[in-house]
């Protein structure tokens, strides 16, 4: 079991946050076995907005802010995609692979390495 990392959790007022009884109650942070939002941390996207919000701008400062633009070159650009060509071909035509590669800088297409 874990807890949602985010930082304002126990405040969503949800029957599944409220422990103890009378004279003892009280919201907590949600916690189960596992969560879907950002990479498992986060029990819900307002939870991982919260964390972003209260730790976001030290996070950034630390694993390094972005100070120049990262670049996408020709060479790095090739996509793998659905063949769209499929769509329009002929019955009879040739087999057409199922998937190409686009390169998102130039256009060009290319079959799959
Ligand atoms: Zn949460």
């Amino acid at each position: 079991m874990k807890y949602c990392q985010g930082t304002m959790c126990h405040t969503y007022d949800t029957k599944d946050r409220k422990k103890g009884s009378k004279g003892n109650k009280r919201n907590e942070t949600r916690k189960r076995t596992s969560f879907y939002y950002g990479n498992g941390n986060f029990c819900s996207l307002n939870c991982q907005t919260d964390w972003f919000n209260t730790h976001g701008d030290n996070a950034i400062n630390h694993f390094g802010r972005v100070e120049k633009p990262i670049i996408l070159t020709e060479e790095n650009a090739w996509n793998r995609r659905y063949n769209y060509h499929r769509w329009h071909r002929e019955p009879e035509s040739e087999q057409l692979s199922e998937y190409i590669e686009v390169n998102m800088i130039t256009r060009e297409e290319r079959d799959c390495e």
